[in-house]
Formats: C-alpha cells, structure tokens, sequence
C-alpha cells in the first residue's frame, strides 16, 4: 500500500497492515505519478500483490481520484464504477426480433386511428380508470382491445408505429411484439429507461 502524499485518504483499510505488500518496497511516489510509463509500472507491480482486490475495491468504494489502486489508473477505476453502474441500471435484456414488414402495405383505417387514439390515451389512462376506456371507446367506435393493441405499439414497440400506420406491420403482430418486449423487461426486473422502479404491466 502506497503512502499516500498527495491526497488523505479516509478511513484505515486492514490490508494496509500487511508487511507483504509489494508497494512497501518502492518509492510511494511511484503510485502518484503522472508519467504513463511510471503508472504502468506501478500497476505492473500490483499485478503480484496479494491485497490487490482489497485494495482496488477500498479505492471504489472510497471514490479516489488519484494514484493506481489495486493496479488500476484513475481512468480505469472510472470505467469499471461506470460499467459497474449501468449493469446495475439495465440488467442485459434479450428483446425479441421485431417482427417483418410485408411484401406490401396492407389498407386498415383503425390502424392509424387506433395508434393516434392510443397515444392519447396511454397517457390518460395512468391517471384514469377503465371508466375512460369505455367513453373512448364509444367516442370514436374502437373497441377497447384494439385501442389496447394501440398502446402495446406506442410503449413497447415505438419503432414499429410508422410501419404499423403506413399498414407494413399489422397491429395485431406489432402490439404482440410489444407486449413480448414488455415481458422481456418485466423478466429482468429492468425498464427500457434503465428505471427498474418503472416496469409497467
Ligand atoms: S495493489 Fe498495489 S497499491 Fe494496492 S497494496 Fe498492493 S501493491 Fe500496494
């Protein structure tokens, strides 16, 4: 364990105790020093030390900025902390293939009605009941499923909702996509916006 002369570091890591810390043998100016060639050194010397998992970790947890800990640079230390913080984020998600265009677009006017009716309400239906639904419903002749195929599209399968409009896609088949998305997410314990607080029936 290198003593620290440029920074003080919080907290006394039992590691640091050890007499068999290959650091204890080198200048300690060696693990703060800014010439690359010097830190790869440093870091080469860690590589042999029987501490250095303790001590790359006291370096994480303590967020320290400077000099090689465990056999890693400032930058390197950043990058794990980083990976470290997007798996927990996005646990890894296998999504399903999106289904095909067809060959050639299909003609049905509720397709696009029921994307536009969807939109709006996917986002009144977080704050309404069913009571709604049923109102849309004999607003503008929709049956409640179909504006439910619509919302499956609008928030699972964004990318299909062009196609789905312009009749490349049946909603039947993208809302289908959607709601395998969904499951795919909800599997996971994840959220496509990394919030896994937010993964919606
Ligand atoms: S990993 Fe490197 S800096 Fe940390 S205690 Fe071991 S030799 Fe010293």
């Amino acid at each position: 364990m290198p003593t620290p002369k440029r920074i003080t570091v919080a907290g006394n890591p039992e590691f640091k105790t050890r007499r068999d810390l290959p650091c204890r043998n080198y200048d300690p100016d060696l693990w703060y020093s800014d010439a690359p060639t010097e830190q790869q050194k440093a870091a080469r010397i860690c590589q042999r030390c029987p501490a250095q998992r303790d001590c790359l970790l006291f370096a994480l947890d303590h967020d320290l900025c400077f000099g090689i800990w465990g056999g890693h640079t400032p930058a390197e230390r950043k990058a794990i902390v980083e990976e470290r913080n997007r798996r927990t984020l996005r646990p890894h998600v296998v999504l399903p293939d999106p289904p095909a265009r067809a060959a050639q677009p299909w003609k049905w006017p509720g397709a696009r009605r029921a994307v536009d009716v969807g939109r709006v309400l996917d986002a009144a239906r977080r704050v309404l009941d069913g009571e709604l639904m049923r109102t849309v419903e004999a607003a503008t002749g929709l049956h409640n499923a179909v504006l439910g195929e619509g919302v499956a599209v609008l928030r699972w399968a964004p990318d299909l909702e062009d196609d789905v409009r312009d009749g490349w896609i049946p909603m039947k088949t993208a809302a289908r996509h959607g709601r395998q998305v969904r499951d795919a997410y909800t599997a996971a314990g994840a959220h496509p916006n990394g919030d896994a607080a937010k993964v919606a029936a």
